[in-house]
């Protein structure tokens, strides 16, 4: 299994599959082959519960070929409660700020064409 399926079959369950540094612990989203915190080169997987809270996102009011259909969403960047690992992704239904004020608990809950979706908790 490629890494990537595996990441997106974590997300479908609402877990992030991150990289976390054998040596000092600091836990990576990509795929990196160096530690960026202490340089080493051991990494295992760490499973992380896909929950947060909004940081920061961008509505979406004119969407990129094949999203016509979506709109209004936002792209979210989700901070993770259990780490300081931010992700993005998709949540539908946004068409103002105030329908997502920042800080806003929220989870993924899955993964297809849109990439990662999030959903308020
Ligand atoms: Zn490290």
């Amino acid at each position: 299994m490629s890494a990537k399926q595996e990441f997106v079959d974590n997300a479908k369950s609402g877990k992030v599959l991150a990289h976390k540094c054998t040596k000092c612990g600091e836990l990576h989203l990509a795929t990196v082959y160096f530690c960026k915190k202490c340089g080493n080169k051991g990494f295992e997987n760490a499973v992380l519960e896909g929950k947060g809270s909004v940081a920061t996102y961008t509505i979406i009011t004119v969407p990129p070929a094949g999203f016509e259909k979506y709109t209004p969403y936002a792209w979210v960047v989700l901070k993770l409660d259990d780490s300081d690992l931010r992700i993005s992704g998709f949540m539908a239904g946004i068409a103002t700020p105030a329908d997502l004020p920042v800080g806003t608990k929220a989870k993924i809950t899955g993964f297809d064409d849109r990439g990662i979706i999030i959903e308020k908790q």
